[in-house]
Formats: structure tokens, sequence, C-alpha cells
């Protein structure tokens, strides 16, 4: 039996001890700290950024992206294993006891030429599919990779504000859906630590310096369509004696949309579209087949099932009223929703309110996908949130009638540089701080 003397004598200890890590953080000294850092670090974190921006790499060939992030991060003390999930890495920096955090940057750029003009723009071709194609980063993953390099820079210039572990981890062939999984696959959760809290930030066409966040549903659902309608090929001018897939397939893309005005609930999210339709050769034949393929989008489960079922239903009707045979109807599973974890968002939502103010903002869900989910789904609660790249005024001026903003994938997106990393690694080192405190307090 231990003695009263010696209890109170622990608890002393206890609070004692206890003291720095159940401190509130002090977050307008720590965001001054970070941004002192971030700005003798930026003209290192530019170079990096225009090199990559420069000179981007398609899904699953980031072979020299990878190979500047793994530098980089050596040079900051990282031990880095190189070739998970193909090109991915995973940079480890551990810091005596506590939980591990992890922070995921995409690697990956798109098969698109670049058309912004910037002196550092993409002249890059590569072999995608067989066939050579412009590459250009145009969906920001090279601003993701900046802040990235600049926020694990910043955390162990901090290192005496944390215990635990940092697990930086770069993941390729995002824009394909496929790299979050390749590098499940390959071990990332059994190989090195599994993370007790995950983050990931994502660019957009909103101003710089503002913060974009949600509990609950962050992204979208997605799966892939594809509808091969078979027909009886013959003369254009004898449709009499065939069956037209063509037709099949056009009054399909415009039927199909009936599910979402009248079968949806018009409260929820989905979206159907058809973005590829191949048929025939040549204006006075009839083909024989028509193949359309599309993309389907939605929030929640339910309402995913429903459209399914809809769409099914539509191609098979489509085919019943032209005599043709039933058509091939394929739904490939695609990426799930990213859903945030309330505990973790409501950590960091406390520090980076305070350090944002009405920057930091709750927006709703965006309707794109991302691959993020699978380590959602694999078991690390997470928080996944967007940043601004555009100029305030230049926003301000497209929403009075200006120039539009050009968004994500299209050839004209263009961060201004250094705002944009600096709100990425100014809130991703508190957001991960934020995670080492909470789980300092055991909440
Ligand atoms: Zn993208
Ligand atoms: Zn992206």
């Amino acid at each position: 039996m231990r003695s009263a003397k010696t209890l109170l004598a622990s608890a002393a200890l206890c609070s004692v001890l206890a003291v720095p890590a159940h401190a509130e953080l002090d977050v307008a000294k720590l965001k001054q700290t970070i941004e002192t850092s971030f700005e003798s670090e930026y003209p290192k974190l530019d170079a990096l950024y225009k090199d990559i921006h420069a000179h981007p790499e398609i899904a699953f060939q980031e072979v020299k992206t990878s190979a500047k992030l793994a530098a980089e991060m050596r040079a900051i003390g990282f031990e880095v294993t190189e070739k998970v999930g193909k090109t991915g890495l995973v940079a480890i920096y551990k810091n005596g006891d506590g939980p591990t955090i992890m922070v995921r940057t995409e690697l990956d750029a798109l098969p698109m030429e670049e058309k912004t003009g910037l002196p550092y723009a993409s002249h890059d071709k590569a072999i995608w599919h067989g066939r050579e194609t412009f590459v250009a980063h145009s969906c920001g993953h090279d601003i993701h990779m900046a802040s990235w390099v600049g926020t694990a820079k910043t955390l162990v210039g901090l290192k005496d504000h944390w215990q635990g572990t940092l697990m930086f981890i770069a993941q390729p062939a995002e824009e394909e859906v496929a790299g979050a999984k390749a590098m499940i696959e390959d071990g990332l959760f059994t190989r090195f630590p599994k993370p007790d809290v995950g983050f990931a930030l994502h660019d957009g066409a909103f101003p710089y310096g503002y913060i974009a966040y949600r509990v609950g549903v962050g992204s979208s659902n997605a799966d892939g369509l594809y509808i091969k309608f078979k027909g009886r090929g013959g003369h254009g001018a004898m449709p009499q004696a065939t069956i037209d897939p063509v037709m099949m397939a056009s009054r399909f893309v415009v039927d199909v949309q009936s599910i979402i005005s009248r079968e949806k609930d018009p409260t929820e999210f989905g979206v159907v579209s058809i973005g590829a339709l191949h048929a025939g050769t040549a204006g006075n034949i009839i083909p024989d087949e028509a193949i359309l393929l599309g993309t389907i989008r939605t929030f929640k489960p339910e309402v995913r099932a429903k459209m399914h079922d809809g769409i099914e239903r539509t191609a098979r009707a489509v085919a019943a009223m032209a005599n043709a045979p039933a058509p091939d109807v394929r739904i490939t599973e695609g990426t799930k929703a990213v859903v945030n974890d309330p505990a973790v968002v409501g950590a960091a939502e406390k520090v980076l309110k305070a350090a944002f103010g009405d920057k930091f903002r709750v927006t709703p869900p965006g309707t794109p996908s991302e691959d993020y989910s699978e380590y959602i789904n694999a078991g690390v609660p997470s928080m996944f949130f967007n940043i601004g790249v555009y100029d305030p005024e230049r926003v301000a001026a497209a929403r009075n009638s200006g120039p539009p903003l050009p968004g994500n994938h299209s050839p004209q997106f263009a961060p201004v540089p250094q705002p944009t990393i600096q709100t990425g690694v100014t809130a991703m080192t508190l957001a991960v701080l934020s995670a080492f405190d909470q789980r300092a307090k055991g909440q």
C-alpha cells in the first residue's frame, strides 16, 4: 500500500512534469516563429517549387521528383525509404516518445499542356498509355510538395515543442487515384509505424492566406462507368435493317440525367457525367456498337446505391426500347469520400482559428475525389483541408464579372507561390502541433 505522503509527492511530480504538455499552445508566438523561419527558408523552397513545376512527372513516373524530395528530407534529418508503392517515399523523424503524425503530399502531375506563360512553365512531355503527352502541374501538387518540405523543416526546428514521430509520405499517382492504395499494399502501415493522426492539404482557386475545411465528408465518392450498347450495323440509308447503337447512346446520355432530377433527393449531392462516347467510323455506316465512359460522384452510400441502380435500369431500358440485346454495364468502384475526423479537426480548429481568424473557414465539401480516403479507411483519423492560391484582388474582380479564375486542371492554373506556400507551411505546422498537443493531453 502506498502511503498518503508518497501519493502526494507523486501527484506533485506529475503536475510539475505535466505542465509543458498540458499548457495551452501559444499560437500567436508559434505563428510568429514559423513565419520567421519560413522567411529565411523561402528562397530554397521557391527554387524547389519552380524546379518541380518546370519538370513535372506523370503518375507512377515520378522518379526525379521523388529523388528531389528524398534529398531534401535527408538534409533535414529524416530517415527516408524510397520506392514505396513504386515511386512513393516515406520519411520518418523520431523525437522521443509520443504519437506518430502523418503528413502526405502527392508527387504526380497531369497529362496536359500548361498555358500559363510563366517563366517556370513546364514544356516537358512524357509517354503515357503509349502516347506522347505534355505534362503539367495544373493541380498544384508542386505547391503541396514545397509546403510539405517547408513543414518538415519547420517542425524539426520546433522540436522542443513536441514529442513523438513525424511520418512524412510522398504519394504517387493521386490523379489516377491509385497511389495511396499502392503505398498501403506495399506495407505503408506495416513496414512503418501506423500513424495516430494524418493530415493533407490541397490548393484551390480562392484567395491565398485563406484556409477552407470541414468536419465529416470533405470530397466525393467516385465510381467509373462503362457501357457498351450492342446494335446491328448497316447502311446509313437503310436504318430499318439495323439496330442503331448511336441512337441508344444518345438517348442514354440525355435520359440518365433524369436520375439526378427525378429520382435522387434534390437536397443530396449526386452527379453522373458521360465524358467519352465512342462509336462508328463514317457518316454513312451505322456501327454495331457504341461505348460510353462516365463518372459517378456522390457523398452518401445510399445516394450512390440509388444512382447505380438508376443508371443500370436506364441503360437496359434504352436497349429494350430499340429491341437491342442487353447492354454491358460496368460500374467500377473508385475512390471513397474523404471523411474528416471530428476530434482531429476539433483540435486543429482551435489552433488554426487563433492563427488565421476568419480566413480559416468552414466550406461545403468539394465534389472532386481524393484517394487520401484510403489512409482514412485504413484507420488513420485525419484532417484534409484546402488553401487558396490567388491574389485576393483578382478573386474579388472575378466575383464582380472580371476574368474568371482558372481552377485546378485548367491549363492556366497558376498559384502565386510565396503566399500560398507560406500558408501551407504555417497551417500544416500548426495542425501537426495541435495533434501532438491533443495526444499529449490524452484526448
Ligand atoms: Zn487533380
Ligand atoms: Zn490534386
